[in-house]
C-alpha cells in the first residue's frame, strides 16, 4: 500500500501543496509515499515545449530524485508515448502499488484539464481516490471577481483586488511542508523503484552537446538553485528593481521565470519571501520589491484570463473583433526576424539573446512582438509558436498573454494605435548600446548613437563591411500600414 504523489510542473519538495497533502495523507496511514512522473512526447511536441525547456525539466528531476531519496521517497518515472493513454497509465501504476489515493496538482490549460477529467473518472472506476490540489497560482483562479461579478478583463483593478484578497486571506501565503521520511522499510519494500532513471528527451526535443553545456552553466536546475536565487535578487536587487528593471545592459531582473516554469519554485514562495523581504509589507514601504511582486502577479493574472476564457487556449486571440486582421505571410521577413537579421540593432539584439540563451528580457519581448506584428504585420501567432518553441521558460497563458500585449489582440492589451518605436525604445533602454554590441557582433565598432540606426545616422560603410542588414522594413510606413489594417478590421 502507498500514496502517490503525480509531479508535473511543480518539481520541488518546497512549498508544493499536493505534494504536502499527500505526505500527510501517508503519515496518517503510516505507509509510504511514492513520488510519479510520466514524460509524453506526443504531449511535448503538441505543446511546442522547446528542446532547453525539456533539458531543464529533465535536470531539474535528477534533483528532485536527489533530494525524495534522501526522505527514503522513491521517484518513479517513465515515458509514455501517447497523452491520452497516461491517466490510464497511472491507474495501472496505482493498482500495481496498491495505492488507492493519488495527489496532483492542477494544471489549468484546457488540454490539462481535459486530462484531469478523465484521470478522474478513471480513477473513479477503479476506487482510487485522486485529489487534485490548486498550487500554481498565489490567488487560486475563480476567488477574484470584479464588483459586477465578471472576471477581471483588465490587470490593475485586478492587481489591487489580488493584493486586498491576500491581505485578507494571509494564510494563501503560508507556504506547504515539505514531505516527511517514508516509514522505516519503505527503502526495503519498494526497493525496484529507488533505481529507476530520468527519462531521456524524446528525438525532436534534444540539445547538441554545447547546447546543454551551456545550459547547465546559465540555469542550474532544481529548487536549491532557485531558492538562492530568489533570495540573491531579495537582497541585492529588488530595491532598484522599479527603477531598473526595463534597462537591458546588465541583470536587474530576476531570471527565475526557468524556474516558475518547471515548478522548482513556487509563486508562493517567492511572494511570501518578497513580502518577508519588504518589511512586511505588501503594498508600500519599498516600491522596488512592491514592483516586482506586481510582476509575479501578472503570471497568476494571465492564468486567470485563461482559466475564465479557456478558448484561448484554441488558437484564437482574446479579443474576437480582432480575428480579422489582414496579416501578411513573408517568410523572408518571419525569417529574418527569427534570425535577428531585421535591420534594426535593438530587435536583432534580442532575437540572438532568444537563441543563444533561450530567454529574453521583458522589455525586448515586448518590442519583437510589437516589430513582429505591427512593423511586419505578421500573424502574432507565428511569433507566439516561436517563442514557446524557444523559451526556456515558455509558458502559455504568459506567452499567449504576453504575445496579446504586444499584438494588441489580447487581453488589456497595448491600444493597437500605440505602436512600439524600435529606435526609441533602443535610445531608452540601452542607451550606450551595450545589449546592442555584445549580441550584434557585427555593430561592435560602431561607435555613439549610431548604433541605434547605423544605415540613418553615418556608420552604414561599416555595417554593410560586417554583413550587418538593411532594414527590412521603414518603421514609419509600417505604422501607417499598421494602423490602417487594424482599423479596417475593427470597424470596417
Ligand atoms: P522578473 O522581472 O524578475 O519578474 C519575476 C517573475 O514575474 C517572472 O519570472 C515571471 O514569472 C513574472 N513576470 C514578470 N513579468 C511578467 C509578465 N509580463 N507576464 C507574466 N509574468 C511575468 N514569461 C514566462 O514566464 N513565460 C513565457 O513564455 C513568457 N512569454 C512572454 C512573451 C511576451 C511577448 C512577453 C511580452 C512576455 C512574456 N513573458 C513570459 C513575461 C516576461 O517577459 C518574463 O516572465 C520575464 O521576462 C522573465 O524574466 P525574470 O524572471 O527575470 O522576470
Amino acid at each position: 500500500k502507498a500514496v502517490v504523489h503525480w509531479f508535473k510542473s511543480d518539481l520541488r519538495l518546497h512549498d508544493n501543496r499536493a505534494l504536502s497533502a499527500a505526505s500527510q495523507k501517508a503519515r496518517d496511514h503510516d505507509i509510504p509515499l511514492i513520488g510519479l512522473y510520466v514524460l509524453s512526447p506526443e504531449d511535448l511536441t503538441a505543446h511546442l515545449a522547446s528542446p532547453a525547456r525539456v533539458d531543464l525539466t529533465l535536470r531539474t528531476l535528477q534533483q528532485l530524485q536527489r533530494d525524495l531519496n534522501e526522505l527514503d521517497i522513491p521517484l518513479h518515472m517513465e515515458t509514455v508515448e501517447k497523452r491520452k493513454a497516461v491517466p490510464g497509465r497511472l491507474v495501472t501504476l496505482c493498482q500495481k502499488w496498491g495505492s488507492q489515493h493519488l495527489f496532483g496538482n492542477l494544471e489549468y490549460e484546457v488540454d490539462e484539464l481535459r486530462r484531469d477529467a478523465r484521470l478522474v473518472r478513471q480513477c473513479a472506476e477503479n476506487g482510487i481516490d485522486f485529489e487534485p490540489n490548486h498550487d500554481t497560482c498565489v490567488v487560486t483562479p475563480g476567488l477574484l471577481s470584479s464588483q459586477q461579478d465578471r472576471q477581471y478583463a483588465v490587470y490593475t483593478p485586478w492587481f489591487r483586488s489580488w493584493l486586498a484578497f491576500l491581505k485578507e486571506n494571509p494564510d494563501y501565503l503560508e507556504v506547504s511542508e515539505e514531505p516527511g521520511s517514508n516509514p522505516q522499510g519503505a527503502r526495503t519494500q519498494l526497493a525496484d523503484l529507488f533505481d529507476c532513471k530520468v527519462p531521456a528527451a524524446p528525438s525532436n526535443k534534444q540539445l547538441s552537446n554545447e547546447e546543454k553545456k551551456r545550459f547547465e552553466k546559465m540555469y542550474p536546475a532544481g529548487e536549491h538553485e532557485a531558492l538562492q536565487r530568489l533570495e540573491a535578487f531579495l537582497e541585492e536587487k529588488a530595491s532598484d528593481y522599479e527603477a531598473m528593471r526595463s534597462m537591458l545592459p546588465g541583470q536587474h531582473t530576476s531570471i527565475l521565470s526557468p524556474y516558475f516554469a518547471s515548478g522548482a519554485l513556487s509563486a508562493r514562495t517567492a511572494v511570501m519571501m518578497a513580502k518577508r523581504n519588504n518589511k512586511n509589507r505588501l503594498d508600500q514601504y519599498d516600491s522596488g520589491h512592491i514592483s516586482w511582486i506586481s510582476e509575479v502577479a501578472w503570471r497568476d493574472f494571465y492564468k486567470h484570463v485563461l482559466v475564465h476564457w479557456p478558448f484561448i487556449c484554441m488558437n484564437k486571440c482574446f479579443k474576437p473583433d480582432h480575428t480579422n486582421i489582414d496579416w501578411e505571410y513573408d517568410e523572408d521577413q518571419f525569417q529574418a526576424w527569427a534570425d535577428g537579421k531585421t535591420g534594426y540593432p535593438i530587435v536583432d539584439a534580442a532575437m540572438r539573446q532568444l537563441r543563444h540563451s533561450a530567454w529574453m528580457h521583458n522589455r525586448t519581448r515586448m518590442v519583437v512582438s510589437s516589430f513582429l506584428s505591427k512593423d511586419l504585420l505578421i500573424d502574432w501567432r507565428r511569433g507566439e509558436r516561436y517563442f514557446m518553441e524557444h523559451l526556456i521558460d515558455g509558458d502559455f497563458a504568459s506567452n499567449h498573454g504576453g504575445w496579446g500585449f504586444g499584438s494588441s489582440t489580447g487581453v488589456d492589451p497595448q491600444p493597437y494605435f500605440r505602436i512600439f518605436n524600435p529606435l526609441r525604445q533602443s535610445e531608452r533602454f540601452d542607451p550606450e548600446g551595450e545589449y546592442i554590441r555584445y549580441w550584434v557582433p557585427e555593430l561592435h565598432d560602431v561607435q555613439g548613437t549610431a548604433i541605434h540606426a547605423p544605415y540613418d545616422r553615418g556608420a552604414g560603410a561599416v555595417a554593410e563591411k560586417n554583413g550587418y542588414p538593411r532594414p527590412v522594413v521603414e518603421h514609419a510606413a509600417s505604422r501607417e500600414k499598421a494602423l490602417e489594417r487594424y482599423k479596417r478590421a475593427l470597424h470596417g
